[in-house]
């Protein structure tokens, strides 16, 4: 068993540094994809929220970005958890989460953002055509992928809900909450490109 230490351990690197805290901001050997994740998510307020969240969290994230197309799959997280199940009613009574890995597949979403490539069903149709239409960098795109991933990340509703799905077979819905703040981020970067319209001076075209 692996002793978790109570102040946290934030966002770490792949040896279990620290690369980054509220109060320093990111360590200067802090690995290129980590830096490249959080600064993207930082780029909105629901972004910003969820980036909060992980650094807060109470054992290690580690972030990393795969160049690897796996078609729908735009990222992953790897939640390991210790779930203490009582052996008498085989009622899960709490689950811990140990450490969590978030893999973002920047060749699924170069992929996506291909205008020839299509969605395996109109719910992934929707997704992709929003991803093209919201966003104008990859990087933009990666930050609304690890909005989505740091729910499965954080979330203990999000977290219990998917240790119940596996040990007991029970069917929630744990893509739902993950996929509205994908959405939402999309929605706020899709806002945020939209360039003011410079104003005509009414003084220059009466003078001419
Ligand atoms: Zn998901």
């Amino acid at each position: 068993m692996r002793y978790i230490d109570p102040d946290g351990r934030e966002i770490v690197d792949a040896n279990g540094n620290v690369i980054y805290t509220q109060q320093g901001g990111w360590a200067k050997n802090a690995p290129t994809d980590a830096v490249r994740i959080g600064n993207s998510m930082m780029t909105t307020r629901t972004g910003t929220n969820q980036w909060n969240k992980m650094v807060d969290a109470k054992y290690p994230i580690q972030l990393s970005i795969s160049s690897r197309n796996r078609g729908g799959k735009l990222g992953e997280a790897a939640v390991q958890t210790r779930n203490h199940v009582n052996s008498a009613t085989n009622k899960i009574e709490k689950v811990e989460v140990v450490s969590v890995k978030i893999t973002i597949f920047e060749g699924s979403i170069k992929n996506i953002l291909n205008p020839n490539v299509k969605g395996s069903n109109p719910e992934s149709q929707n997704l992709i055509d929003t991803y093209r239409t919201a966003t104008q960098t990859v990087d933009q795109a990666i930050g609304a992928v690890a909005v989505h991933e740091s729910v499965h990340g954080t979330s203990m509703d999000n977290i219990t809900q998917d240790v119940e799905n596996t040990l007991t077979g029970t069917n929630h819905d744990v893509e739902a909450e993950p996929r509205a703040l994908e959405y939402k981020v999309l929605n706020e970067t899709f806002n945020q490109n939209l360039k003011p319209i410079t104003p005509i001076s009414i003084d220059k075209i009466e003078k001419k």
